[in-house]
């Protein structure tokens, strides 16, 4: 059997009228950049997603980088995150001039180790970033007290984590403000870039909406340097189709992802705990094993496509080289980057096709004696 790791063509035929409608329309407006479909789009996500403001961007990394400007971080600053993640985490708090300070994933959960990030704590620390790894929310409730009690700022990177909840809120909730990506393999993904900040603080939300675009407060008015991070509308466009799939599609990634736990329960291999309080919305269906590349070309003589994120922590790749962390330094996450391997889970994705490939799975690392 044949196994994409993703099959985005097989969503747009079953979505291509409405796109191609929304896209018509949008032509027939002359509008392109920001406007109605946008201010549309950010309202749909924000009631979406359950917080107040939502304020569109043209990615998850600038959605970041605007996150921590609101956050007041800046050069002198340290920002403590996760090595265990995407690049664009690092470099959003890099193009603010602070330092990007890492502390150890908890190895149950692959996410940052709230005792590890307190640990790292210094008079420079100005926030804290954890990132919902593969749609699983991170310790949230450890974050907020450690946020309070340190008077440091919180700051979610949800961009790969739409509709997530922890103890019933949605990530984004917890935070000053939180970042979400719509590249075209997310949960909710655009037909090019996209990316969202959401928050419930209506001064922040005003600030990164003046920020995207310019600086400016109205016409030609501009009361800072700004950016142009500004979201087209064709993505809004598309977007507002695809997020009335959204919780239907999360639902049935969370189907998939409860099928794989039971089939490979007995696997030898090890799968990241979700713990209760968590509504995970698996954007990456993680396994670590032994001798992954090994496993990893036998899935893919089986017609199994499988991911690697990450294959290498961030803090060993050159563009951080300069952060000076060495091999051990962060021993949870090594060895996650090691063993992990990511098995497709999509909307597209058939029960028959997954149990395919979590059979093949235990037939090739074996049960646990
Ligand atoms: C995708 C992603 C980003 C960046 O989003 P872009 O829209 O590609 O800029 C940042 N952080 C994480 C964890 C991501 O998965």
């Amino acid at each position: 059997m044949r196994v994409p790791f993703l099959d985005l063509r097989t969503q747009y035929a079953a979505l291509r009228e409405e796109i191609l409608v929304a896209l018509d329309r949008l032509c027939s407006q002359a509008s392109f950049t920001l406007g109605a479909e946008v201010e549309a789009f950010e309202r749909e996500f924000a009631e979406f997603s359950g917080l107040p403001f939502a304020v569109a961007v043209n990615s998850g990394t600038s959605a970041l980088h605007l996150a921590l400007l609101a956050a007041g971080v800046g050069p002198g600053d340290e920002v403590i995150t996760t090595s265990n993640t995407f690049i664009a985490t690092v470099e959003a708090i890099r193009y603010t001039g602070a330092r990007p300070v890492f502390a150890d994933i908890d190895p149950r959960t692959a996410n940052l180790d709230p005792k590890q990030a307190e640990g790292t704590i210094t008079p420079r620390t100005r926030a804290i970033l954890p990132v919902h790894l593969y749609g699983r929310p991170a310790a949230m409730d450890a974050f907020e007290e450690l946020a309070r009690r340190h008077g440091i700022a919180l700051i979610e990177d949800a961009c790969q984590a739409h509709g997530a909840r922890y103890h019933g809120r949605p990530v984004g909730a917890f935070s000053l403000a939180s970042a979400f990506s719509f590249y075209p393999t997310k949960n909710l993904g655009a037909y090019g870039e996209g990316g969202a900040l959401l928050t419930a603080d209506e001064a922040v939300a005003e600030m990164v909406r003046s920020l995207r675009n310019h600086g400016q407060s109205s016409r030609y008015v501009h009361e800072r340097i700004g950016y142009n991070y500004r979201m087209e509308a064709f993505q809004a466009g598309v977007l507002r189709v695809k997020i009335r799939w959204l919780e239907r599609w999360n639902e049935y990634r969370r189907r998939i992802g409860a099928l794989y736990r039971e089939r490979l329960s007995e696997a030898r291999l090890d799968m990241p705990v979700d713990e209760p309080e968590t509504y995970p919305v698996y954007h990456a269906f993680a396994v670590y094993v032994d001798e992954r590349d090994k496993v990893r070309e036998k899935l893919a003589e089986k017609g199994i496509d499988t991911a690697l994120y990450y294959p290498e922590p961030l803090h060993f790749q050159r563009a951080c080289s300069e952060l000076g962390y060495g091999p051990g330094s962060l021993p949870a996450t090594e060895r996650a980057c090691q063993r992990v391997l990511c098995l497709p889970i999509s909307p597209e994705l058939t029960t028959e096709q997954a149990e395919y490939v979590a059979d093949c799975l235990v037939g090739i690392v074996g049960k646990k004696s």
